[in-house]
């Protein structure tokens, strides 16, 4: 790869898609709603999970501590796994409630007690716990999914086949920019649905000449 920093390629991503808006959601309430049921699912049955909580007028930690699981299983059925991700979306938003209270004020805690909590929370992993610490309690974590994985792998960045192997690389050059490690996920995402897909578009993708898979024409 001719461009190796994360701060290069994010430059670049950003030239193709500018600011991403991500992580989609309204509040960040919706957010880490939203995070727990992407898991294994596409944004699409996400977001009809999501319509029918808001319509239900459940969409806030303290109206889903309270919600009857049957209920919240018919609201999210689009999502899939509705039993695990049902129990975990209410297990976290009781012990949410019972901590901190709201949102807002569990932004004020450390993040490594955040952490902690989060991870403890069964169905919780690392990407949806970094994803709920990055886009809706503020902190500056990036998120690895496997877009990120494949695009670093496809392009040629080295050392970069774990999550804390990518997040040393990002935070090595980008530092702790809550915006850009925001965007920077945004972009990832974006970039990998368009042209770097399981069956790359290699041909059309802007980062062609930079790519060490693109540069082997895709071999
Ligand atoms: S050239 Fe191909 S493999 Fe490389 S980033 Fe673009 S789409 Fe992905």
């Amino acid at each position: 790869m001719l461009n190796s920093d994360a701060i290069s390629l994010y430059r670049d991503l950003f030239q193709v898609f500018g600011e991403t808006k991500w992580w989609p959601g309204d509040t960040k309430d919706e957010i880490i709603v939203g995070a727990i049921l992407t898991q294994n699912t596409t944004w699409s049955n996400v977001e009809r999970s999501l319509a029918r909580i808001r319509n239900g007028g459940l969409m806030s930690i303290s109206a889903l501590a309270n919600v009857e699981q049957n209920t919240l299983i018919e609201l999210i059925r689009s999502s899939g796994f509705y039993n695990q991700k049902s129990k975990t979306v209410l297990e976290l938003s009781q012990r949410i409630r019972d901590r901190f209270g709201t949102i807002e004020q569990m932004k004020n805690e450390r993040t490594d007690t955040l952490q902690e909590f989060l991870i403890d929370v069964p169905g919780i992993g690392q990407e949806t716990m970094d994803a709920m610490l990055c886009y809706a309690l503020d902190k500056p974590i990036f998120v690895v999914d496997k877009y990120t994985l494949r695009l670093l792998g496809r392009i040629g960045v080295s050392d970069a086949s774990t999550i804390a192997q990518v997040k040393a690389y990002v935070h090595s050059t980008m530092g702790y920019d809550l915006e850009k490690l925001k965007n920077f996920h945004g972009l990832i995402v974006n970039f990998a649905k368009e042209y770097c897909r399981s069956k790359p578009k290699c041909e059309i993708c802007p980062l062609q000449r930079k790519c060490d898979y693109g540069l082997c024409g895709g071999n």
